[in-house]
């Protein structure tokens, strides 16, 4: 099915026909949201399929999360036929996975190397800062790699900060200490040097380094680079306004834009820099308000009729992202009406906060019918959604949590991916020295630490040495024999995945058998092992499923997906009816669209957060977060806060959030505007249960009077039992070839 052109932008208005058809070298499609970026974004791509202006093996495509890449995808099939599933629509971590896996040899990347996930960076310079002797009380692992991450979203590569920093030092030195240096720099210039070497020794990149490392293989090897310029002929982005240096110069390297051939491929790039809220993960605002001067011949086409939300939502969204300076005015409109009022809610505390919600959504779905799925509730911290989640229990109310603790987190999950890594990868020693002793065989801190030590004074890889055992010396006769078992074991293991009759499913399989995994948590009597047992049951319907969807599956390729997936992913397509409220981060609701949405937690300290309260542009970013959060919504917006919340264990009287009052009055229908502690303040007697709460479902004993509720609720990390969270399906994992990762990007 190939569309014509009329079909094509008959339904559009005509900037986003003239978008869609536009031709030219460099485009920005900048707009408000909900004005159809992604929609213009997808009909281009179909528009110059259909008038043969590329081959879709011609077109790149970048979206911001494997969710959206799928989705894209799916309406391209729509469009164009199945073609659309072959075409390079991903994430720019998976499109660089892809690169890296054909062409990193260039650079030294072999194609089965591994991707370390945030865990494995934190075992890795755990590793080294104990080798280096750092004090890691002061230079915590997360700030380190906090700090390595700045450097390689900037692409600041670690040899010039080596040479800058500690010209002395060079990386694998053998017994080298660093002490407490008085300057921090030296120490994060060696450590990033010491990371870069054991990771290409492991033949392993970080989340980052499919970045950068794809911009160096790309500037290091002229053919590979005169391969993707000729091979793109148009490049298009997708939430352009959450790029990093790193994927700017990525997308000039892959255009040509600096090449002495100049620009080959078209660049399209569509954004809103209101909604730019990823600059602790080094998203630069700049590439969107630099476009027209970084890209020569550049044209900008504005779109300013929103096709979401009502009018009122989006005089909410305007009002409050007016209160950010040195930005350029837009004029978002829609033609959907005035709709009806934002609703406001004060709670004394966030269980009274949540239950009104769901008290809200039990009214909504029984007396106008909203489906489940057409509500979301929205939050800035993971940590809100626990009371929230109680609150939908309670009520008997079915959801869907995205985000939190991910099924590849689980550490039964680890322990099995980091096996198949293992045997994937050899020289992937943070895997490697993971699985060592798991299931316990016997080989702890002591033997590790003797083939180690054998394996950094030769030079070679962990499991080298253990392949070398008897040239080790002086090894236990215990442990010598522990370590052949282990060794044996994976040789046994890599002879079995090297067999091409066996399919990813049949090697985890395998591997959860052979290695002990599951048979030490079939013993076990601790009830959270049951749980553990079907996780990993789980992981092999996943690898079962990967199989269907993916022509000649392999074990390298279902890492992938498991190495990229997002919180996002866990979200259902498009079309289906999860049949379920979705609660989520503002962060994760980016790009998408409910009917109903309440906004929760809007206090001075939780939204904006209390680290962003002092500093003018992290305060600028959360208000970006807000207009993000409010124009998410349709039809119904609601906006909610508690007058106490507990935080680090303790109960906190907070301030309506800024951002509320920077919402117009008359837009706000309060249903109870004042909470406990204020009404007590002004002389109010007996906290709530007054009838100004409409939905009177709750006695006053259920959630205590004014201030006076117990701690104890509060703070207490307990989680509930897995079943009635809804959390995942296998479904929304490694499904066919749409990984990447939105949260990651
Ligand atoms: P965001 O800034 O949140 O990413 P966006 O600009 O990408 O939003 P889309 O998600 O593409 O906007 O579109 C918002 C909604 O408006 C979608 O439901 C889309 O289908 C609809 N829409 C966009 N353009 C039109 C149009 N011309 N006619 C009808 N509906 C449209
Ligand atoms: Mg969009």
């Amino acid at each position: 099915i190939v569309r014509s052109a009329d079909e094509l932008v008959g339904d559009l208005n005509p900037p986003q026909a003239e978008a869609v058809q536009y031709r030219g070298p460099a485009l920005l499609i900048g707009a408000g949201a909900g004005s159809g970026k992604t929609r213009v974004l997808t009909r281009r791509i179909a528009y110059i399929l259909s008038q043969g202006g590329a081959w879709p093996s011609q077109i790149l495509a970048i979206t911001f999360t494997n969710k959206a890449a799928a989705e894209m995808r799916e309406r391209l099939s729509a469009l164009i036929g199945p073609v659309a599933q072959r075409m390079w629509v991903s994430t720019f971590h998976s499109a660089c996975v892809r690169i890296l896996r054909r062409d990193g040899k260039a650079i030294g990347l072999d194609s089965g190397f591994s991707i370390y996930d945030t865990a494995d960076c934190e075992r890795l310079v755990k590793l080294i800062a104990a080798d280096l002797n750092i004090d890691v009380k002061r230079y915590t692992p997360r700030a380190i790699l906090s700090r390595i991450s700045d450097y390689k979203n900037n692409l600041e590569d670690w040899r010039t900060k080596l040479r800058e920093q500690a010209p002395d030092y060079r990386p694998g030195q053998r017994g080298y200490r660093i002490g407490n240096p008085g300057n921090a720099e030296a120490l994060y210039a060696i450590v990033y040097a010491e990371y870069q070497h054991r990771l290409a020794a492991a033949n392993a990149v970080d989340f980052d380094d499919l970045i950068g490392r794809t911009v160096e293989l790309l500037r290091a090897d002229p053919n590979v680079a005169a391969y993707y310029r000729h091979k793109f002929r148009f490049i298009l982005v997708d939430e352009y306004q959450d790029t990093n240096h790193a994927q700017y110069v990525l997308v000039r390297e892959l255009a040509g834009v600096d090449s002495p051939d100049g620009q080959q491929a078209w660049i399209t790039v569509v954004g809103d820099s209101d909604q730019s809220i990823y600059a602790f993960r080094g998203a630069d605002i700049r590439n969107i308000q630099d476009f027209e001067q970084d890209f020569p011949n550049a044209k900008t086409i504005m779109l300013e009729q929103n096709y979401r939300s009502t009018q009122t939502i989006l005089d909410a969204a305007n009002a409050v992202i007016a209160n950010n300076e040195g930005r350029k005015p837009k004029k978002l409109w829609t033609a959907l009406g005035k709709g009806a009022p934002i609703t406001g809610y004060a709670a004394d505390n966030a269980q009274q906060e949540a239950a009104w919600i769901a008290g809200e959504i039990a009214r909504l779905h029984a007396e106008e019918g909203t489906a489940y799925s057409d509500m979301a509730i929205m939050y800035r911290a993971n940590a809100q959604s626990r009371s929230l989640e109680e609150a939908l229990i309670n009520a008997g109310l079915p959801y869907q949590l995205v985000g939190g603790t991910r099924f590849y987190e689980r550490r039964e999950i680890k322990d099995a991916i980091a096996y198949l890594q293992a045997i994937v990868n050899s020289a992937d020693d943070v895997n490697m020295r993971r699985i060592l002793n798991v299931p316990k065989r016997g080989l702890g801190a002591r033997a590790e630490a003797i083939v180690a030590g054998y394996a950094e004074a030769n030079a070679i890889p962990f499991y080298g040495a253990i392949e070398r055992l008897d040239q080790i010396g002086d090894v236990p006769t215990r442990t010598a024999n522990q370590l052949r078992g282990f060794r044996d074991l994976m040789a046994g293991l890599r002879a079995f995945a090297a067999d091409p009759a066996n399919k990813p499913s049949d090697i985890v399989a395998e591997v959860l058998s052979k290695s002990g995994l599951l048979d030490e948590m079939k013993r076990s009597e601790d009830p959270q092992d049951a749980s553990r047992v079907e996780n990993l049951s789980q992981l092999q319907s996943v690898a079962a499923e990967f199989e269907q969807n993916t022509p000649d599956a392999t074990l390298a390729g279902f890492l992938e997906t498991t190495a990229l997936v997002a919180d996002s992913d866990q979200l259902p397509s498009e079309g289906e009816d999860s049949g379920k409220v979705t609660l989520m981060t503002l962060h994760t609701a980016k790009g998408l669209e409910y009917p109903v949405v309440f906004l929760t937690g809007m206090e001075q300290g939780t939204f904006p957060h209390s680290r962003a309260m002092e500093d003018a542009s992290e305060l600028a970013e959360e208000r970006r977060l807000a207009y993000v959060g409010i124009t998410r919504a349709k039809r119904r917006l609601y906006v909610t806060r508690a007058a106490v919340r507990a935080q680090w264990g303790q109960a906190n009287e907070m301030m309506p959030s800024q951002f509320l009052d920077e919402i117009p009055d008359g837009l706000i229908d309060w249903k109870r505007r004042e909470a406990g502690v204020e009404r007590m303040r002004a002389g109010w007697q007996g906290g709530f249960g007054d009838d100004d709460d409409e939905f009177g479902g709750w006695g006053d004993d259920d959630f205590g009077g004014g201030t006076t509720f117990g701690g104890s609720a509060y703070g207490s990390s307990s989680s509930y039992g897995s079943g009635s969270r809804s959390s995942f399906g296998g479904s929304s994992y490694g499904s066919g070839s749409s990984y990447g990762s939105g949260s990651r990007s």
